[in-house]
């Protein structure tokens, strides 16, 4: 009988994985188990910074962005060996029977990797990018898109005033959804992801006809990888006449208080996952389909192929 659970957070941090911490470790104790947090990560498993939680440790954490228990990119645990040691330490040393670990693709293998040691375990998908295959949402994703839209809005205030272009960047390289659907939201001009890719001449010709339509400002949405956008906006200047400037959103996409979609779809998470465990059901990852909760092995899930933008693309492209 599963007595002991854990839960950790790993890979980026993502708004909403408190959200999720807390529903695992409420909907845990309300089904009778011990349930465990570990710190930082798979690090945290190597280094023992596993404690027992209760309801009041995760009070006060609903609203706040981030992780309450840390993260950590901890490569060493690709190797066997290092995870041998993790699954030991979790079972000799804590009792602790099984793992939900809430992250991406790499926070997947991970567990994949305990799975295969006897750990029964349980993924549950945050990211901001939302580019996990095996579901159509991951939590956070919401909350840097509203963060992204308030960041263009802005900048388009300004850029309208100096007839300007701005070529924004924004994160998700594998997944173009945060780009397309920021491209959507923000009515931009035009929006490159990797699925959607259009060359440097492509982008001049496009701006120079604009331009020559007496167009006095544009915005650029484009996913981050594919180019330096400081270096293109010089080249868009040059040759289109355009006064041009680049804005990397970064990190400040990854913060803030989720929002209520956020918030909820983790919660509805973390419930499932207790849930998942209570029947017996592991070494799965769950899914958004629909919205409708599900679950695939997560040897499958990690199988699948990757997510396309392009569709999100062609509308913002059609009304931009
Ligand atoms: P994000 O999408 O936000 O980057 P992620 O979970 O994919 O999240 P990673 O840094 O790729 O982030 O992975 C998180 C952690 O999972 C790694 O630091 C490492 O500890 C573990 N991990 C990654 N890949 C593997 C692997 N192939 N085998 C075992 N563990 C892995």
């Amino acid at each position: 009988m599963l007595k002991k659970i854990a839960v950790l957070t790993s890979g980026g941090d993502a708004p909403g994985m408190n959200s999720c911490v807390r529903a695992v470790v409420r909907a845990g104790l309300s089904k009778g188990f011990e349930v465990y947090g570990i710190y930082n990560g798979y690090k945290g498993i190597m280094e023992g910074d596993i404690k027992l939680l209760n309801r009041h440790s995760v009070s006060e954490i609903l609203n706040k962005g981030g992780t309450v228990l840390g993260t950590a990119r901890f490569p060493e645990f690709k190797d066997e060996n290092v995870r041998k040691i993790a699954a030991e330490i979790l079972t000799e040393k804590f009792g602790i029977d099984a793992v939900v670990g809430i992250g991406g693709d790499g926070t997947y293998k991970g567990l994949e990797g305990l799975s295969k040691l006897g750990i029964k375990t349980i993924g549950i998908p945050a990211t901001i990018d939302n580019d996990i295959a095996s579901t159509e949402y991951t939590i956070g994703f919401d909350t840097a898109l509203n963060t992204i839209i308030e960041c263009v809005d802005k900048l388009r205030d300004t850029s309208s005033s100096h007839q300007r272009c701005s070529i924004i960047e924004v994160m998700g390289n594998r997944c173009g959804d945060l780009a397309a659907c920021a491209g959507i939201a923000t009515g931009a001009e035009l929006t490159i992801t990797s699925d959607k890719l259009m060359t440097k001449k492509e982008v001049v010709d496009f701006l120079q006809s604009q331009r020559k339509q007496g167009k006095k400002h544009a915005i650029v949405i484009i996913s981050e990888k594919i180019t330096d956008v400081h270096e293109f906006a010089h080249e868009i200047q040059e040759k289109c006449g355009f006064d041009t400037r680049a804005e990397v959103i970064g990190h400040m996409q990854r913060g803030g208080s989720p929002t209520a979609r956020d918030r909820i779809t983790a919660a509805r998470m973390g419930v499932y996952a207790v849930e998942l465990l209570t029947k017996g059901i592991t070494s799965v990852c769950i899914g958004l389909i629909d919205n409708k909760l599900t679950y695939n092995e997560i040897d499958t899930a990690l199988k699948m192929p990757r997510k396309d933008s392009s569709n999100y693309v062609d509308i913002a492209t059609l009304i931009g």
